[in-house]
């Protein structure tokens, strides 16, 4: 799960990694499993990925599980010692760390497991008792944290001075060292962690709720079909060919939420007061302070995106002209921001050829990059093909001291290839990371994650636009890079700005309804559209599209998707522009700052890490950049319409 604010926050190192794997998850989600897909034990044995790398066997598995089921109980006898000695401190930090260490092998062993068939009994059973074993070492070290903070910070530096051996766990003090001006007593310590347990309620509810309860509204489209549209359909039938048919759709779809806009007021409602309860009693000055103090953003990083955003809406607007251009429309709604702006040119790979062509793509890299994503593709780190029962999408995740891993579902199609592309920006971030820091800052920030995914997808496309040619398939690929930058860089900031409004409303003392929530959520909305300039029409139904986003309840969690994509898109142009002009003398100073980051791991704070690879995102600047790239796409796309000089290119009237 991801973790919200409160006693989650506030646990073991073993959270970055549950987090960072499902960060990839949900942009990625939306590859389906082919309905041809194979049986398992049909597909080559060099194209799955190898878990005998984590145990030789299931019975190795079970063997290290009971170990350290009997080990947790050993980190009880280091309570009430920290302060003691340096070398007490160390003996302790040790025996946790080896234990989160051996605890994520379980883990990953048991979860990939049961991702090659989800339908599989055993693997399942092996991730739950996993899961156990997750919760008695979260609650059997619950106490190391509070423990250090009591400490005096002179005393526990002069440790970290003192002990050389301390120096891998200095950055996991410090980050403890820092919550002490939001940390409680020991008693209203125990009051904030029961209350943490109801902070979920209002996600859980709307979960069951737009999960399993709704009464989702059946619909026959024009074909015949009779499609019940629960949110997975909507998202794929908003992007119909034809225009009754997506008509059709929107209607039936929010209609049907707009019934129960009052119960989602109220879990929306419930889960934005435990963001309160939670900056109220750790003394922060704002939701947004509190929810960012984690990773250590400055909530400044996020008001800027907003108002980079706002300044930068003529881009949107042009892009929706564009859009209505493309499509031949009189009138563009928002009905109509779905529909491919290129139907689908016959671009399929081979899973080899995606290799090659990946590992080509990323050549700007240098050649250690390469040659070590190369030996991935070689030795297990991959599981490519969809097969009867395996898990759906795209995520990377990885063990230290082992390798990454990734899972795909590859099925030949230019998606594809960029999600194998984005994946293995993860995996060799991952990989450069664990082989140059110890354990404990091996795993790194979040706002970086997808900076590393995003900034590989930025090079194969730019690679591929190098060597196309014909005017179809470079629409497609433009196409498909301004489709990227418009939902990251402007949907994902329209939510943050909701999210925020809706927080600050909340601060303010003001009640969190369903109506008060769609009135707020509409005028944000035909802001960003252009609606009252007539660029594109939002319907008024469409004010109830906050009460499927599960995303607000995740406080202040989407904005990153925006940040990542314009820090990558910046570095991504940078390492390119001087792979093409660099001359041998001077080096490659841009990529060389570039992969530094990805070795850093988590050893610095996300914003330094970036900082010193060349985007300072307290700035404008990275994010003008991203405009820049966004305008010039735009601009090789109007001139080949002109060239073609016709204004429908694919898609029907109605
Ligand atoms: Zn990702």
């Amino acid at each position: 799960m991801l973790t919200g604010p409160g006693v989650a926050r506030y646990g073991g190192a073993f959270m970055g990694r549950t987090r960072f794997a499902l960060l990839c998850l949900l942009v990625l989600d939306m590859t389906t499993t082919s309905a041809h897909a194979k049986d398992r034990q049909d597909i080559q044995a060099r194209y799955k990925w190898n878990l005998a790398d984590l145990y030789p066997s299931e019975a190795d598995w079970t063997k290290a599980k009971q170990d350290l089921g009997r080990r947790i109980p050993e980190l009880a006898k280091f309570r009430g010692h920290l302060g003691k000695s340096a070398q007490s401190l160390l003996a302790a930090l040790q025996v946790m760390f080896e234990l989160d260490h051996q605890l994520s092998r379980l883990s990953v062993y048991a979860n990939s497991l049961s991702d090659e068939d989800v339908r599989a009994a055993r693997p399942r059973e092996m991730k739950q008792s996993a899961e156990e074993l997750a919760t008695q070492f979260s609650s059997a070290s619950s106490w190391v944290r509070p423990e250090i903070l009591a400490l005096d910070p002179a005393k526990v530096r002069k440790f970290v001075a003192d002990e050389k051996k301390l120096a891998p766990y200095r950055v996991y003090l410090e980050e403890t060292l820092r919550r002490k001006p939001h940390t409680l007593g020991a008693a209203e310590e125990r009051v904030a962690a029961e209350a943490g347990d109801l902070e979920h309620a209002g996600s859980e509810i709307h979960g069951v709720l737009s999960n399993a309860d709704l009464p989702y509204p059946l619909v026959k489209l024009s074909t015949g079909e009779s499609v019940r549209l629960d949110a997975a359909a909507y998202s794929l039938h908003r992007q119909d060919r034809n225009r009754a048919d997506r008509d059709r759709v929107f209607s039936a779809f929010f209609g049907g939420l707009k019934t129960y806009e009052r119960t989602m007021g109220a879990t929306l409602a419930a889960a934005v007061k435990s963001h309160l309860f939670e900056m109220r009693v750790r003394h922060f000055d704002s939701t947004l302070q509190a929810a960012l103090f984690q990773d250590n953003i400055p909530p400044v990083v996020y008001k800027q995106l907003l108002a980079d955003v706002h300044r930068s809406l003529p881009a949107l607007h042009r892009y929706l002209a564009l859009r209505k251009r493309m499509l031949g429309l009189d009138v563009l709604r928002y009905q109509d921001l779905y529909v491919p702006l290129v139907a689908s040119v016959d671009m399929r790979f081979e899973p080899d050829e995606a290799r090659a062509i990946t590992l080509d793509a990323l050549a700007p890299l240098g050649k250690e990059y390469t040659d070590a994503l190369h030996a991935g593709f070689e030795s297990g780190w991959t599981d490519y093909l969809p097969s009867t029962g395996k898990r759906s999408g795209a995520y990377s995740t990885g063990v230290y001291g082992v390798h990454p891993y990734q899972l795909l579902n590859f099925n030949g199609r230019y998606d594809d290839l960029s999600t194998l592309a984005h994946e293995s920006g993860h995996s060799m971030h991952t990989f450069l990371s664990y082989a140059a820091q110890p354990y404990p800052t091996a795993d790194y920030p979040i706002f970086v994650a997808e900076v590393a995914s995003t900034f590989n997808e930025n090079l194969l496309i730019h690679y591929m636009l190098d060597r196309t040619k014909d005017d179809a398939s470079r629409l497609f690929l433009l196409g498909t890079l301004l489709d990227g930058l418009r939902t990251t860089l402007f949907r994902q900031t329209q939510f943050a700005e909701f999210e925020l409004a809706f927080h600050e409303q909340a601060e303010r003392g003001e009640p969190l309804t369903g109506e008060n929530l769609s009135a707020s959520y509409l005028k944000i909305a035909r802001e960003y559209y252009g609606h009252d300039k007539h660029v594109c029409e939002v319907d008024d139904l469409l004010a109830i599209e906050w009460a499927y986003v599960p995303h607000f309840y995740y406080d202040f969690y989407v904005y990153q998707y925006a940040t990542s994509m314009v820090a990558s898109t910046s570095l991504a142009r940078a390492v390119r522009q001087e792979a093409q002009t660099s001359d041998p003398a001077r080096g490659r100073p841009r990529r060389d700052a570039y992969l530094n980051m990805l070795r850093s791991g988590s050893s610095k704070y996300a914003m330094d890490l970036l900082k010193e690879a060349g985007v300072d995102m307290t700035t404008s600047a990275p994010f003008d950049e991203a405009i820049a790239e966004m305008n010039a796409t735009m601009d090789e796309m109007e001139r080949i319409l002109d060239r073609q000089a016709k204004p429908t290119l694919s898609a029907p009237k109605r």
